[in-house]
């Protein structure tokens, strides 16, 4: 019980057979996420059945997170895979001819994006290292010029950070995709390029016309639009992702720490978990040992009381995933116990009212130096909102739904047991026995009575 700050997992080619998954969900996976953007349909099935599988072998709640790849935009196909060269100033064209492109122009398949772009936009293409400012726009053409860039080739992908695109957050892959996820009962869905509330509330209705299953959303924060609703987005979502990859292309990357900070302080009001994701250490792609860098992002994530840090390619690619969770792990519970032993009263950081309720709860939890907190779960929100509240002891969520116990493993600090035979104020000292808290204070949350008990 040493780490506080969750792991949530990219789960790919490199680990995604069982020997390797069960030593990392062994070694402190949480959540693990599976990206639609690479595999789909049954490819991802087998791989949920497996993770519920080794979860149960394990004994060990573990949240599923489907990833769906979103509005990712491409520009079409050149007449060969070669590169074509650009200069700083040309003018370069993008239009709706399918042609192969050249130096001078080439096809911008989605017409909802030819139609969305304006004078002055900015085209970023290749993860930014082209960039293309929107001279004028015409039915089907949009003319350009070329402000940073030595080569375009086939299929980049591009991100748009001046515009609002008037399409829907859910493509007709994303669609096919979910159709079948929902078969399989994740705990979280994820929705890349999020842009405003509504496209989450239109990802819940997808959702709840085809399962009364209780899949919590997870709203990928990527864009710029989105880190300006971002309360708004946090209300209507169950989570949030902070996609520093995209975002980092979308907005300066000097501007990435700053949003990420303010993002894991609204979360905290709005009672939403927040995953801090992307290259956290990503130089374990290739090496054994993090950067001193890296460490610091990890440890700075959970000084922040983020809920979750993630592994990308560091586990779907890399080298040794198995090493990757252990060093990850090994930085969160160094710094997470060291956060605790230097602690701030979160309620007031956060500016909570003295009346919240879940403040009352942690305030009991640290005037009497209880060990644990422990709350009977009936859904995940009583609990989620605890959380935020960072008492900086256990919270111990007895779960009488596995899916509740799932989707509290995202929770900074709660440990979820899914147990239907634990009820009333007994059972909450079993539960804190099962994780070896034997003596000192419980705070007991069932429903709306909160009491304190001392272990005996
Ligand atoms: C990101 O952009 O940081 C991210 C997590 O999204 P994806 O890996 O789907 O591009």
């Amino acid at each position: 019980m040493n780490k506080y700050t969750k792991i949530t997992a990219s789960i790919g080619p490199k680990c995604e057979d069982r020997a390797t998954l069960t030593r990392m969900i062994s070694a402190g996976v949480n959540v693990c996420r599976l990206n639609f953007s690479h595999d789909t349909g049954d490819v991802q099935g087998r791989k949920i059945d497996m993770i519920r599988e080794i979860s149960a072998e394990l004994n060990t709640p573990v949240a599923v997170m489907i990833d769906l790849q979103g509005p990712k935009h491409r520009i079409g196909n050149f007449a060969t895979e070669d590169k074509y060269p650009l200069t700083i100033g040309q003018k370069f064209t993008f239009d709706s001819d399918a042609t192969p492109g050249d130096s001078t122009r080439v096809q911008l398949p989605d017409s909802d994006v030819l139609g969305s772009l304006k004078a002055g936009d900015r085209v970023l293409l290749n993860d930014g290292k082209i960039e293309m400012r929107v001279d004028c726009v015409s039915p089907n053409k949009v003319e350009t010029t070329v402000v940073r860039g030595t080569e375009i080739w086939s299929r980049r992908g591009f991100n748009l950070p001046d515009t609002e695109i008037a399409t829907s957050v859910l493509t007709p892959k994303d669609r096919t995709d979910l159709e079948y996820a929902i078969t399989k009962n994740p705990d979280l869905v994820a929705i890349s390029f999020v842009q405003k509330p509504e496209d989450v509330a239109e990802v819940r209705d997808f959702i709840t016309a085809r399962t009364s299953h209780p899949i919590k959303i997870v709203a990928k924060i990527e864009r710029p639009n989105a880190v300006e609703r971002i309360t708004d987005i946090a209300a209507a979502a169950d989570a949030i992702m902070i996609a520093r990859g995209d975002l980092a292309v979308e907005v300066p990357f000097e501007e990435v720490p700053a949003i990420s900070r303010h993002i894991i302080r609204e979360c905290r009001k709005m009672n939403k978990p927040v995953i801090v994701a992307t290259q956290m250490l990503g130089s374990m792609v290739s090496s054994e040992f993090p950067t001193r860098a890296e460490i610091t992002d990890v440890a700075n994530a959970a000084y922040l009381r983020a809920d979750s840090t993630m592994t990308s390619e560091e586990t779907t690619i890399g080298i040794n995933p198995v090493n990757a969770i252990e060093t990850m792990y090994k930085i969160l519970a160094y710094a997470d116990a060291d956060a605790i032993a230097n602690p701030y009263d979160w309620s007031r950081v956060e500016n909570i009212p003295e009346n919240d309720w879940s403040r009352s709860v942690a305030s009991m939890a640290y005037l009497n130096k209880a060990s644990a907190i422990v709350v009977f779960a009936r859904d995940t929100i009583a609990t989620t909102q605890i959380s935020c509240r960072k008492p900086d002891i256990p919270v111990i969520a007895v779960c009488n739904e596995s899916a509740i116990a799932n989707q509290l493993c995202l929770a900074r600090g709660v440990f979820p047991i899914f147990d239907n035979q634990l009820f009333g104020q007994r059972d909450a000292f079993n539960a804190a026995r099962r994780f070896h808290i034997n003596i000192g204070k419980l705070v007991i949350v069932d429903e709306d009575k909160i009491s304190l008990r001392t272990l005996d």
